[in-house]
Protein backbone atom coordinates (compact mmCIF):
# COMPACT_ATOMS: atom_id res chain seq x y z
CA UNK A 1 0.00 0.00 0.00
CA UNK A 2 1.78 3.30 -1.40
CA UNK A 3 0.13 5.17 1.30
CA UNK A 4 1.79 3.68 4.05
CA UNK A 5 4.76 4.82 5.84
CA UNK A 6 7.85 3.68 7.52
CA UNK A 7 7.72 3.79 11.14
CA UNK A 8 9.12 6.42 13.05
CA UNK A 9 10.58 6.15 16.20
CA UNK A 10 12.82 8.68 18.00
CA UNK A 11 15.70 8.30 21.01
CA UNK A 12 16.63 9.76 23.87
CA UNK A 13 19.63 8.60 25.37
CA UNK A 14 21.05 10.01 29.15
CA UNK A 15 24.13 12.62 29.32
CA UNK A 16 26.56 9.35 29.87
CA UNK A 17 28.87 7.34 27.46
CA UNK A 18 27.75 4.13 28.63
CA UNK A 19 24.05 4.97 28.43
CA UNK A 20 24.23 6.85 25.01
CA UNK A 21 26.89 4.51 23.24
CA UNK A 22 24.36 1.60 23.36
CA UNK A 23 21.42 3.20 22.83
CA UNK A 24 22.67 4.56 19.28
CA UNK A 25 23.53 1.02 18.60
CA UNK A 26 19.63 0.43 19.35
CA UNK A 27 18.27 3.06 17.36
CA UNK A 28 21.04 1.92 14.22
CA UNK A 29 19.43 -1.96 14.74
CA UNK A 30 16.16 0.19 14.50
CA UNK A 31 17.01 1.16 11.40
CA UNK A 32 18.50 -1.75 9.80
CA UNK A 33 14.80 -3.12 9.87
CA UNK A 34 13.55 -0.15 7.86
CA UNK A 35 12.46 2.27 11.08
CA UNK A 36 13.31 5.42 10.60
CA UNK A 37 15.29 6.61 14.02
CA UNK A 38 15.93 9.83 15.10
CA UNK A 39 18.03 10.16 18.24
CA UNK A 40 17.48 13.71 20.60
CA UNK A 41 20.72 14.79 21.29
CA UNK A 42 22.27 17.58 23.05
CA UNK A 43 25.30 19.36 20.67
CA UNK A 44 28.54 17.87 22.47
CA UNK A 45 27.11 14.84 22.83
CA UNK A 46 26.20 14.69 19.18
CA UNK A 47 29.79 15.27 18.41
CA UNK A 48 30.49 12.31 20.37
CA UNK A 49 28.07 9.86 18.48
CA UNK A 50 28.40 11.60 15.09
CA UNK A 51 30.83 9.03 13.12
CA UNK A 52 28.24 6.16 14.01
CA UNK A 53 25.32 8.30 12.76
CA UNK A 54 27.47 9.17 9.88
CA UNK A 55 28.83 5.82 8.89
CA UNK A 56 25.38 4.61 9.16
CA UNK A 57 23.15 7.40 6.88
CA UNK A 58 26.18 7.04 4.58
CA UNK A 59 25.33 2.92 4.02
CA UNK A 60 21.99 4.21 3.45
CA UNK A 61 20.18 3.67 6.90
CA UNK A 62 17.33 5.80 7.78
CA UNK A 63 19.14 7.76 10.77
CA UNK A 64 19.44 10.73 12.32
CA UNK A 65 20.02 13.18 15.45
CA UNK A 66 18.33 16.09 16.22
CA UNK A 67 19.70 18.50 18.29
CA UNK A 68 18.03 20.64 21.71
CA UNK A 69 20.09 22.93 24.08
CA UNK A 70 22.00 21.30 26.93
CA UNK A 71 21.24 23.86 30.10
CA UNK A 72 24.58 24.49 31.11
CA UNK A 73 24.03 28.09 32.89
CA UNK A 74 21.19 27.10 35.14
CA UNK A 75 23.55 24.44 36.37
CA UNK A 76 26.71 26.09 36.31
CA UNK A 77 28.78 23.96 34.07
CA UNK A 78 30.59 25.12 32.07
CA UNK A 79 29.84 25.34 27.63
CA UNK A 80 30.66 21.84 26.02
CA UNK A 81 30.44 20.10 29.73
CA UNK A 82 27.61 17.54 28.81
CA UNK A 83 28.38 14.34 29.62
CA UNK A 84 29.42 12.38 32.82
CA UNK A 85 32.92 11.65 30.75
CA UNK A 86 33.68 15.72 30.41
CA UNK A 87 33.27 16.55 34.52
CA UNK A 88 35.11 16.15 37.27
CA UNK A 89 33.55 13.39 39.82
CA UNK A 90 32.33 16.20 41.89
CA UNK A 91 30.05 17.87 39.30
CA UNK A 92 28.44 14.55 38.52
CA UNK A 93 25.67 15.91 40.35
CA UNK A 94 24.88 18.43 37.95
CA UNK A 95 24.21 16.53 35.17
CA UNK A 96 21.65 14.70 36.73
CA UNK A 97 20.24 18.06 37.90
CA UNK A 98 20.65 19.69 33.74
CA UNK A 99 18.61 16.25 32.81
CA UNK A 100 15.89 17.20 34.78
CA UNK A 101 15.70 20.57 33.07
CA UNK A 102 15.68 18.91 29.50
CA UNK A 103 12.06 17.90 30.19
CA UNK A 104 10.56 21.27 28.55
CA UNK A 105 13.03 20.03 25.15
CA UNK A 106 11.80 16.52 25.18
CA UNK A 107 8.07 17.67 25.66
CA UNK A 108 8.14 20.44 23.06
CA UNK A 109 9.94 18.09 20.34
CA UNK A 110 7.60 14.97 20.87
CA UNK A 111 4.96 16.88 20.32
CA UNK A 112 6.23 18.90 17.43
CA UNK A 113 7.58 15.46 15.48
CA UNK A 114 4.71 13.29 16.70
CA UNK A 115 6.70 9.86 16.00
CA UNK A 116 4.87 6.39 16.22
CA UNK A 117 6.87 5.92 19.49
CA UNK A 118 9.18 7.33 22.00
CA UNK A 119 12.76 5.29 23.82
CA UNK A 120 13.84 7.09 26.15
CA UNK A 121 17.19 6.03 29.27
CA UNK A 122 15.15 5.93 32.44
CA UNK A 123 16.58 8.87 34.19
CA UNK A 124 13.57 10.74 31.89
CA UNK A 125 10.94 9.43 32.82
CA UNK A 126 8.44 11.87 32.23
CA UNK A 127 8.40 11.06 28.79
CA UNK A 128 5.55 8.81 29.91
CA UNK A 129 3.46 11.02 30.38
CA UNK A 130 4.07 12.85 27.39
CA UNK A 131 3.91 9.61 25.30
CA UNK A 132 0.16 9.21 26.90
CA UNK A 133 -0.52 12.56 25.88
CA UNK A 134 0.07 11.54 22.13
CA UNK A 135 -1.10 8.00 22.74
CA UNK A 136 1.94 6.76 21.89
CA UNK A 137 4.39 4.25 23.77
CA UNK A 138 7.32 5.07 25.52
CA UNK A 139 9.74 2.13 25.68
CA UNK A 140 12.13 2.23 28.73
CA UNK A 141 16.14 1.85 28.57
CA UNK A 142 18.42 1.23 31.42
CA UNK A 143 21.41 1.09 30.08
CA UNK A 144 22.33 -1.93 32.36
CA UNK A 145 21.43 -5.85 32.04
CA UNK A 146 18.66 -7.08 33.68
CA UNK A 147 20.58 -9.06 36.20
CA UNK A 148 20.99 -5.62 38.35
CA UNK A 149 18.25 -4.42 37.25
CA UNK A 150 16.23 -7.39 39.30
CA UNK A 151 19.09 -7.18 42.05
CA UNK A 152 17.98 -3.73 42.51
CA UNK A 153 14.18 -4.20 42.23
CA UNK A 154 14.64 -7.09 45.15
CA UNK A 155 16.57 -4.53 47.47
CA UNK A 156 14.26 -1.63 47.11
CA UNK A 157 11.34 -4.39 48.00
CA UNK A 158 12.88 -5.75 50.86
CA UNK A 159 15.11 -3.92 51.88
CA UNK A 160 17.77 -6.95 53.23
CA UNK A 161 20.85 -4.46 53.70
CA UNK A 162 18.91 -2.21 56.55
CA UNK A 163 19.29 -5.22 58.63
CA UNK A 164 22.77 -5.29 58.40
CA UNK A 165 24.92 -4.50 61.26
CA UNK A 166 27.99 -3.39 59.38
CA UNK A 167 30.08 -4.13 55.68
CA UNK A 168 31.14 -7.33 56.64
CA UNK A 169 28.24 -9.40 57.44
CA UNK A 170 26.89 -10.50 53.73
CA UNK A 171 23.38 -10.72 53.01
CA UNK A 172 20.85 -13.13 51.07
CA UNK A 173 19.48 -10.83 47.75
CA UNK A 174 15.92 -12.27 48.79
CA UNK A 175 13.99 -14.15 46.19
CA UNK A 176 16.52 -14.40 42.81
CA UNK A 177 16.76 -17.04 40.39
CA UNK A 178 20.54 -17.59 41.82
CA UNK A 179 21.44 -16.98 45.69
CA UNK A 180 23.01 -13.90 45.37
CA UNK A 181 24.59 -12.18 48.92
CA UNK A 182 25.91 -8.99 49.09
CA UNK A 183 27.92 -6.47 51.59
CA UNK A 184 26.49 -3.26 52.05
CA UNK A 185 29.48 -1.44 50.68
CA UNK A 186 29.11 -3.10 47.76
CA UNK A 187 25.39 -1.31 46.93
CA UNK A 188 25.10 1.62 45.05
CA UNK A 189 25.19 4.79 47.14
CA UNK A 190 21.50 5.49 46.40
CA UNK A 191 20.69 2.37 47.79
CA UNK A 192 22.84 2.09 50.49
CA UNK A 193 21.56 5.26 52.21
CA UNK A 194 17.92 5.52 53.36
CA UNK A 195 17.98 9.01 51.72
CA UNK A 196 14.02 10.55 51.35
CA UNK A 197 14.87 12.35 48.18
CA UNK A 198 16.40 9.19 46.24
CA UNK A 199 14.04 7.12 47.18
CA UNK A 200 11.24 9.98 45.97
CA UNK A 201 12.96 10.11 42.86
CA UNK A 202 13.11 5.94 42.95
CA UNK A 203 9.73 6.06 42.78
CA UNK A 204 8.74 8.35 40.12
CA UNK A 205 11.16 6.38 38.07
CA UNK A 206 9.65 3.20 38.96
CA UNK A 207 5.83 4.41 38.07
CA UNK A 208 7.04 5.83 34.87
CA UNK A 209 8.75 2.71 33.91
CA UNK A 210 5.46 0.93 34.73
CA UNK A 211 3.21 2.84 32.05
CA UNK A 212 5.67 2.02 29.73
CA UNK A 213 4.93 -0.43 26.95
CA UNK A 214 8.12 -2.25 28.61
CA UNK A 215 11.86 -2.46 28.56
CA UNK A 216 14.60 -2.97 25.90
CA UNK A 217 17.47 -4.67 27.11
CA UNK A 218 20.86 -4.86 25.98
CA UNK A 219 21.76 -8.64 26.88
CA UNK A 220 20.06 -11.72 25.58
CA UNK A 221 17.82 -14.17 26.71
CA UNK A 222 20.60 -16.93 27.05
CA UNK A 223 22.66 -14.82 29.74
CA UNK A 224 19.58 -13.71 31.45
CA UNK A 225 16.38 -15.04 30.49
CA UNK A 226 15.71 -16.16 34.06
CA UNK A 227 15.80 -12.38 34.80
CA UNK A 228 13.24 -11.66 32.02
CA UNK A 229 10.96 -13.82 33.81
CA UNK A 230 11.52 -12.81 37.57
CA UNK A 231 10.80 -9.22 36.23
CA UNK A 232 7.78 -9.99 34.64
CA UNK A 233 6.50 -11.65 37.73
CA UNK A 234 7.62 -9.53 40.43
CA UNK A 235 7.33 -6.21 38.66
CA UNK A 236 4.95 -6.80 35.92
CA UNK A 237 7.31 -5.83 32.81
CA UNK A 238 7.65 -6.31 29.42
CA UNK A 239 11.18 -7.06 28.63
CA UNK A 240 12.90 -7.55 24.75
CA UNK A 241 16.32 -8.48 24.38
CA UNK A 242 18.33 -7.57 21.50
CA UNK A 243 21.77 -7.30 22.43
CA UNK A 244 24.24 -7.81 22.64
CA UNK A 245 23.84 -4.21 20.56
CA UNK A 246 28.11 -3.78 20.01
CA UNK A 247 27.79 -7.46 18.12
CA UNK A 248 25.87 -5.92 15.63
CA UNK A 249 27.23 -2.68 15.34
CA UNK A 250 31.15 -3.97 15.04
CA UNK A 251 34.31 -1.98 14.56
CA UNK A 252 32.67 1.61 14.20
CA UNK A 253 33.84 3.83 15.76
CA UNK A 254 32.65 4.32 19.17
CA UNK A 255 32.64 7.62 21.56
CA UNK A 256 35.34 8.79 20.79
CA UNK A 257 34.01 11.25 17.83
CA UNK A 258 36.93 13.06 16.16
CA UNK A 259 39.23 13.27 18.82
CA UNK A 260 42.83 13.17 17.35
CA UNK A 261 44.40 11.56 20.37
CA UNK A 262 41.74 8.52 20.42
CA UNK A 263 42.28 7.89 16.24
CA UNK A 264 46.23 7.74 17.03
CA UNK A 265 45.65 5.23 20.04
CA UNK A 266 43.25 2.98 17.52
CA UNK A 267 46.50 2.53 14.91
CA UNK A 268 48.59 2.16 17.79
CA UNK A 269 46.56 -0.27 19.55
CA UNK A 270 45.88 -2.16 16.32
CA UNK A 271 49.32 -1.70 15.10
CA UNK A 272 50.76 -3.24 18.81
CA UNK A 273 48.36 -6.07 18.89
CA UNK A 274 49.00 -7.09 15.05
CA UNK A 275 52.95 -8.42 16.68
CA UNK A 276 51.26 -10.70 19.75
CA UNK A 277 50.89 -14.09 19.70
CA UNK A 278 47.06 -15.51 19.73
CA UNK A 279 45.33 -15.12 23.03
CA UNK A 280 48.33 -13.83 24.48
CA UNK A 281 47.55 -10.10 26.05
CA UNK A 282 45.50 -9.09 28.40
CA UNK A 283 43.63 -5.66 28.64
CA UNK A 284 43.00 -3.89 31.03
CA UNK A 285 40.30 -0.73 30.64
CA UNK A 286 37.84 1.09 32.94
CA UNK A 287 35.04 2.83 30.90
CA UNK A 288 34.52 5.93 30.20
CA UNK A 289 34.27 8.26 33.55
CA UNK A 290 35.92 6.32 36.71
CA UNK A 291 39.15 7.58 37.76
CA UNK A 292 41.49 5.87 40.14
CA UNK A 293 44.25 7.72 42.83
CA UNK A 294 47.97 7.69 41.62
CA UNK A 295 48.42 5.40 44.95
CA UNK A 296 46.08 2.39 43.06
CA UNK A 297 47.52 3.02 39.62
CA UNK A 298 50.97 2.30 40.47
CA UNK A 299 49.97 -0.69 42.17
CA UNK A 300 47.51 -1.97 39.17
CA UNK A 301 50.86 -0.97 36.84
CA UNK A 302 53.05 -2.95 38.98
CA UNK A 303 50.35 -5.69 39.50
CA UNK A 304 50.29 -6.02 35.29
CA UNK A 305 53.80 -6.44 35.20
CA UNK A 306 54.07 -9.24 37.93
CA UNK A 307 51.99 -11.25 36.34
CA UNK A 308 54.32 -11.35 33.09
CA UNK A 309 51.72 -11.46 30.28
CA UNK A 310 51.71 -8.64 27.53
CA UNK A 311 49.37 -6.21 28.31
CA UNK A 312 47.37 -3.27 26.77
CA UNK A 313 46.04 -0.80 29.37
CA UNK A 314 44.19 2.04 29.12
CA UNK A 315 44.61 5.07 31.50
CA UNK A 316 41.94 7.54 31.50
CA UNK A 317 43.32 11.28 30.58
CA UNK A 318 44.52 13.90 33.28
CA UNK A 319 45.45 11.09 35.16
CA UNK A 320 48.90 12.55 35.37
CA UNK A 321 51.60 10.19 34.43
CA UNK A 322 53.98 11.48 36.44
CA UNK A 323 52.68 11.24 39.66
CA UNK A 324 51.68 7.37 39.26
CA UNK A 325 54.20 5.93 36.85
CA UNK A 326 56.72 3.71 39.07
CA UNK A 327 61.05 4.23 38.31
CA UNK A 328 61.99 2.47 35.36
CA UNK A 329 58.43 1.28 34.21
CA UNK A 330 58.26 2.61 30.89
CA UNK A 331 61.94 0.83 30.43
CA UNK A 332 61.05 -2.41 31.45
CA UNK A 333 57.57 -3.02 29.86
CA UNK A 334 58.73 -1.55 26.85
CA UNK A 335 58.58 -4.72 25.11
CA UNK A 336 55.27 -6.43 26.69
CA UNK A 337 53.01 -3.54 27.67
CA UNK A 338 51.14 -1.20 25.70
CA UNK A 339 49.95 2.06 28.08
CA UNK A 340 47.26 3.89 26.43
CA UNK A 341 46.18 7.41 27.58
CA UNK A 342 42.38 8.41 27.30
CA UNK A 343 40.50 6.33 24.88
CA UNK A 344 40.83 2.77 23.49
CA UNK A 345 38.84 1.01 20.71
CA UNK A 346 37.35 -1.24 22.88
CA UNK A 347 35.15 -3.30 20.72
CA UNK A 348 38.02 -3.83 18.27
CA UNK A 349 40.38 -5.07 20.66
CA UNK A 350 38.23 -7.22 22.38
CA UNK A 351 37.98 -9.06 19.08
CA UNK A 352 41.27 -9.06 18.36
CA UNK A 353 42.70 -13.03 18.42
CA UNK A 354 45.57 -11.76 20.21
CA UNK A 355 43.41 -11.09 23.57
CA UNK A 356 43.09 -13.66 26.10
CA UNK A 357 42.07 -11.84 28.93
CA UNK A 358 40.15 -8.77 30.05
CA UNK A 359 40.35 -6.91 33.49
CA UNK A 360 37.27 -4.60 33.68
CA UNK A 361 35.81 -2.53 36.03
CA UNK A 362 32.29 -4.19 35.44
CA UNK A 363 30.34 -1.35 33.45
CA UNK A 364 27.37 -3.45 32.05
CA UNK A 365 28.94 -2.61 28.34
CA UNK A 366 32.49 -3.38 29.18
CA UNK A 367 31.13 -6.23 30.60
CA UNK A 368 28.44 -7.55 27.95
CA UNK A 369 31.51 -6.73 25.63
CA UNK A 370 34.33 -9.15 26.84
CA UNK A 371 31.34 -11.78 27.50
CA UNK A 372 30.68 -12.02 23.64
CA UNK A 373 34.14 -11.40 22.78
CA UNK A 374 34.18 -14.98 24.67
CA UNK A 375 37.10 -13.88 27.07
CA UNK A 376 37.04 -14.85 30.76
CA UNK A 377 38.21 -11.64 32.53
CA UNK A 378 39.35 -9.93 35.86
CA UNK A 379 36.48 -8.37 38.01
CA UNK A 380 37.81 -4.42 39.16
CA UNK A 381 34.18 -2.71 40.20
CA UNK A 382 34.56 0.58 41.83
CA UNK A 383 30.83 1.87 42.04
CA UNK A 384 26.91 2.47 40.92
CA UNK A 385 25.69 -1.13 40.03
CA UNK A 386 29.33 -3.09 38.75
CA UNK A 387 29.63 -4.59 41.87
CA UNK A 388 25.94 -6.09 41.03
CA UNK A 389 27.41 -6.86 37.16
CA UNK A 390 30.56 -8.66 39.09
CA UNK A 391 28.52 -10.93 40.79
CA UNK A 392 26.70 -12.08 37.45
CA UNK A 393 29.99 -12.88 35.44
CA UNK A 394 31.86 -14.33 38.74
CA UNK A 395 29.05 -16.31 40.50
CA UNK A 396 26.22 -16.99 37.66
CA UNK A 397 28.08 -17.71 34.53
CA UNK A 398 31.34 -18.65 36.28
CA UNK A 399 33.65 -16.90 33.52
CA UNK A 400 35.40 -13.93 35.35
CA UNK A 401 37.37 -13.77 39.03
CA UNK A 402 37.73 -10.98 41.43
CA UNK A 403 40.84 -8.54 41.33
CA UNK A 404 41.14 -9.84 45.04
CA UNK A 405 38.90 -10.57 47.57
CA UNK A 406 37.71 -9.46 50.72
CA UNK A 407 36.22 -6.03 51.99
CA UNK A 408 35.89 -3.74 49.05
CA UNK A 409 35.70 -0.31 50.83
CA UNK A 410 36.04 1.42 54.06
CA UNK A 411 32.51 2.71 56.40
CA UNK A 412 33.12 5.96 54.23
CA UNK A 413 33.15 4.81 51.18
CA UNK A 414 36.50 5.27 50.19
CA UNK A 415 37.87 2.11 48.61
CA UNK A 416 41.19 0.66 49.98
CA UNK A 417 44.21 0.41 47.35
CA UNK A 418 44.54 -3.18 45.75
CA UNK A 419 48.13 -4.43 45.92
CA UNK A 420 49.85 -5.80 43.23
CA UNK A 421 50.34 -8.64 43.86
CA UNK A 422 46.71 -9.80 44.11
CA UNK A 423 46.21 -8.42 40.76
CA UNK A 424 49.16 -10.59 39.43
CA UNK A 425 47.13 -13.60 41.08
CA UNK A 426 44.28 -12.83 39.38
CA UNK A 427 45.76 -12.29 35.88
CA UNK A 428 47.54 -15.48 36.50
CA UNK A 429 44.58 -17.38 36.81
CA UNK A 430 42.68 -16.03 33.91
CA UNK A 431 45.40 -16.62 31.72
CA UNK A 432 47.68 -19.18 33.04
CA UNK A 433 47.88 -22.99 33.02
CA UNK A 434 46.12 -25.21 34.75
CA UNK A 435 42.79 -27.24 34.75
CA UNK A 436 40.61 -24.27 36.44
CA UNK A 437 42.08 -21.73 33.95
CA UNK A 438 41.06 -23.82 31.23
CA UNK A 439 37.80 -24.39 32.26
CA UNK A 440 37.12 -20.79 32.71
CA UNK A 441 38.66 -20.09 29.22
CA UNK A 442 36.24 -22.90 27.54
CA UNK A 443 32.92 -21.56 29.19
CA UNK A 444 33.98 -18.04 28.33
CA UNK A 445 34.00 -19.03 24.53
CA UNK A 446 30.92 -20.87 24.88
CA UNK A 447 28.84 -17.84 26.12
CA UNK A 448 30.58 -16.17 23.51
CA UNK A 449 29.17 -18.05 20.34
CA UNK A 450 25.84 -17.99 22.43
CA UNK A 451 26.27 -14.15 22.56
CA UNK A 452 27.05 -14.05 18.40
CA UNK A 453 24.49 -16.49 17.17
CA UNK A 454 21.66 -14.33 19.76
CA UNK A 455 22.01 -11.47 17.20
CA UNK A 456 22.49 -13.57 13.83
CA UNK A 457 18.94 -13.79 11.88
CA UNK A 458 16.79 -15.84 13.48
CA UNK A 459 18.68 -15.74 16.88
CA UNK A 460 17.23 -15.20 20.05
CA UNK A 461 18.41 -11.35 20.14
CA UNK A 462 17.37 -10.82 16.29
CA UNK A 463 13.50 -12.28 17.47
CA UNK A 464 13.30 -9.97 20.66
CA UNK A 465 13.83 -7.20 18.10
CA UNK A 466 11.56 -7.87 15.45
CA UNK A 467 8.68 -8.50 18.71
CA UNK A 468 9.55 -4.98 19.60
CA UNK A 469 8.58 -3.43 16.42
CA UNK A 470 6.12 -5.21 16.13
CA UNK A 471 4.46 -4.42 19.55
CA UNK A 472 5.29 -1.18 18.55
CA UNK A 473 3.05 -1.13 15.74
CA UNK A 474 0.12 -3.44 17.46
CA UNK A 475 -0.09 -0.51 20.07
CA UNK A 476 -3.22 0.37 20.26
CA UNK A 477 -3.03 4.08 22.41
CA UNK A 478 -5.60 5.45 20.19
CA UNK A 479 -5.28 7.37 17.28
CA UNK A 480 -1.93 6.53 15.55
CA UNK A 481 -2.58 2.72 15.21
CA UNK A 482 -3.43 1.96 11.48
CA UNK A 483 -1.08 3.88 8.92
CA UNK A 484 2.38 2.49 9.63
CA UNK A 485 4.42 0.01 8.68
N1 LIG B 1 35.00 2.45 25.78
C1 LIG B 1 35.84 2.45 24.70
N2 LIG B 1 37.13 2.83 24.90
C2 LIG B 1 37.63 3.20 26.11
C3 LIG B 1 36.76 3.20 27.22
C4 LIG B 1 35.44 2.81 27.03
O1 LIG B 1 35.44 2.12 23.58
O2 LIG B 1 38.82 3.52 26.20
C5 LIG B 1 33.57 2.06 25.59
C6 LIG B 1 33.32 0.63 25.96
O3 LIG B 1 33.52 -0.22 24.87
C7 LIG B 1 31.88 0.68 26.42
C8 LIG B 1 31.70 2.10 26.97
O4 LIG B 1 32.76 2.86 26.42
O5 LIG B 1 31.01 0.49 25.32
C9 LIG B 1 31.78 2.18 28.49
O6 LIG B 1 30.61 1.70 29.04
P1 LIG B 1 30.58 0.85 30.37
O7 LIG B 1 29.15 0.56 30.66
O8 LIG B 1 31.48 -0.32 30.26
O9 LIG B 1 31.24 1.77 31.46
P2 LIG B 1 30.96 3.28 31.97
O10 LIG B 1 31.79 4.14 31.11
O11 LIG B 1 29.50 3.54 31.84
O12 LIG B 1 31.44 3.23 33.38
Amino acid sequence: NPNLRPLRVFFIPYFATGHMIPMVDIARLFATRGVDSTILVTPANATLISPTIDAASAAGLPIRTLLYPFPSSAVNLPPGAENLASVPLSDAPKIDAASLLTVNDHDRLLRLHRPDAVVSDTHFFWTTSIARDLHIPRISFHAIGLFPVCVMSSLFRHLPHLTVSDDLHPFLVPDLPHPIHMLRSELPDFLRSNNTPIAEAMSALSDAESGSLGVVVNSFAELESAYADYYYKHDKMTTWFVGPVAQVTGNVSRGAAENPRAISNRERCMEWLEKQRERSVVYACFGSWCHFSSEQLREMALGLEMAGHPFLWVVREGDGEEEWMPEGFEERVKEKGLVVIGWAPQVEVLRHRAVGGFVTHCGWNSVLEGVSSGLPMVTWPLSTEQFINEKLVVEVVGTAVRAWEGRRSTEEGEKEVVKSGDLAVAVEKVMGAGKEAEKRREKAREVGEMAKKAVDVGGSSYEGLSRLIQDIRDFDGGINGCDRV
